[in-house]
């Protein structure tokens, strides 16, 4: 055996592997258990990408090495995408990177912008591969809560200003994961002067961006001066259901779109060119189906809240993102309650502690069952005996 390095000793376990464990286990005893932990899409790719893809594999042309900063004509796709969604325009050349999914983004943003020691800001609640990038670059921390009070928006006010002269890098992401919460353009452009004042890069996690129950959510980018401190992180993942084809982008800042360009190069040269031509054809193609998404997210959220709420739990409605983001009941930590439900209701959900200090008195809840499902979760908890009169 070989030991691990010491950057990998200081990455934080990982959190969904050991729910998957958990609940994997108790299926395998013969419990039904209905699995609304992981962030995992539950419907498939739309027809007409996969079928782009399937003519894309016959090409020899995607049999060898993509261009290493990915294909133009995909570029030009992001580019048309964000102009048409969001009144956004970007050079396809130079402020659109194609990366395996934005969680390489995301990770590989700290390699390219932080030294060891620098600082970064992070939202605390917050995806835990912000922190797993910052571990990974030797990178100090400092996070920023994420509180009911302020609609799950950090309050600058509180950072102290050899933190902000010191900070670096600052992760935001909205529509969040995990608080559901969507941010305003007034805080958008709070984000903006702040990182102009401080020079901080502010990378805008926006893998929810099509997923806003009461508005559309907005792009970081739609905010005055945002290209000139900062990238957004875009992802088929969640708005098409391709989390398995490991494809997403940053665009913005061309500073750091060169730099993330330059480090893929290093890692895995460029993405298989057929999943590029698919993409492609998924963002200039009808839009129906994200439309549709949303609304089958909605109706599942609506099933879930409403079902709650009559159990007699006090829950908020999420207003974007596939989650819903719970205060556990009075007396309970998030993981004894997360506990209670996987053993007394064999519903699995993530303890919000699992998503930083902050997380502590929430349950994450994924909306990433069909509706019968759901239906099935709400009854087993509302015989849960902390409901009962
Ligand atoms: N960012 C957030 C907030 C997420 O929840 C996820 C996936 O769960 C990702 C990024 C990862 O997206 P991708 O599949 O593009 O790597």
């Amino acid at each position: 055996t070989f030991a691990p390095s010491t950057m990998l000793q200081q990455l934080p376990e990982q959190f969904f592997a050991k729910l998957a464990g958990t609940a994997a286990a108790l299926k395998q005893e013969g419990h039904d258990v209905i699995n609304l932990g992981q962030g995992n899409p539950d419907l498939p790719t739309p027809g007409h990408v996969v079928h782009s893809l399937q003519n894309a594999a016959e090409s020899p042309l995607y049999h060898k090495y993509s261009p290493f900063t990915g294909w133009p004509f995909l570029k030009e796709a992001v580019a048309a995408y964000y102009k048409r969604e969001h009144g956004v325009t970007l050079d396809p050349e130079t402020e659109v990177a194609v990366l395996s999914g934005a969680k390489t983004g995301l990770v590989e943003i700290s390699q390219c912008l932080l030294n060891p020691g620098d600082r970064a800001l992070l939202p605390d609640p917050g995806y835990p591969d912000y922190l797993s990038g910052t571990s990974m670059a030797g990178a100090a921390v400092t996070f920023m809560p994420l509180k009911q009070e302020n609609q799950f928006l950090p309050d600058f006010g509180q950072l102290n200003s050899s933190v902000l002269d010191e900070a670096k890098l600052m992760f935001l992401n909205y529509p969040n994961n995990p608080t559901a919460a969507v941010a305003n353009s007034r805080f958008f452009e709070e984000t903006v002067s702040l990182a102009e004042r401080y020079g901080i890069c502010v990378c805008h996690d926006f893998a929810y961006g099509t997923i806003g129950y009461d508005e559309k959510p907005a792009s970081f980018l739609e905010t005055p001066g945002a290209k000139d401190i900062g990238v957004e992180m875009f992802t088929m993942s969640k708005a098409f259901n391709m989390a398995g084809w490991r494809i997403g982008f940053a665009v913005g800042n061309a500073s750091v779109i060169k730099h993330l360009n330059l480090l893929q190069d290093h890692l895995y040269v460029s993405l298989f060119g057929a999943v590029q031509h698919a993409a492609a054809d998924a963002l200039n193609g009808p839009q129906d189906s994200v439309r549709e998404l949303t609304d089958t997210y909605k109706k599942r959220r609506d099933l879930l809240i409403s079902g709650l709420r009559d159990a007699g739990w006090e829950v908020p409605a999420p207003a974007g993102s596939f989650f819903a983001w719970l205060p556990v009941p009075d007396g309970w930590t998030s993981e004894a309650f997360a506990d209670k439900l996987l053993h007394e209701a064999h519903v699995v959900t993530a303890p919000g502690s699992g998503f930083g200090p902050s997380g502590e008195g929430f349950l994450r809840v994924g909306l990433v069952q069909p509706e019968e499902r759901i239906q099935e979760a709400v009854e087993r908890i509302s015989k849960l005996d902390v409901f009962q009169p």
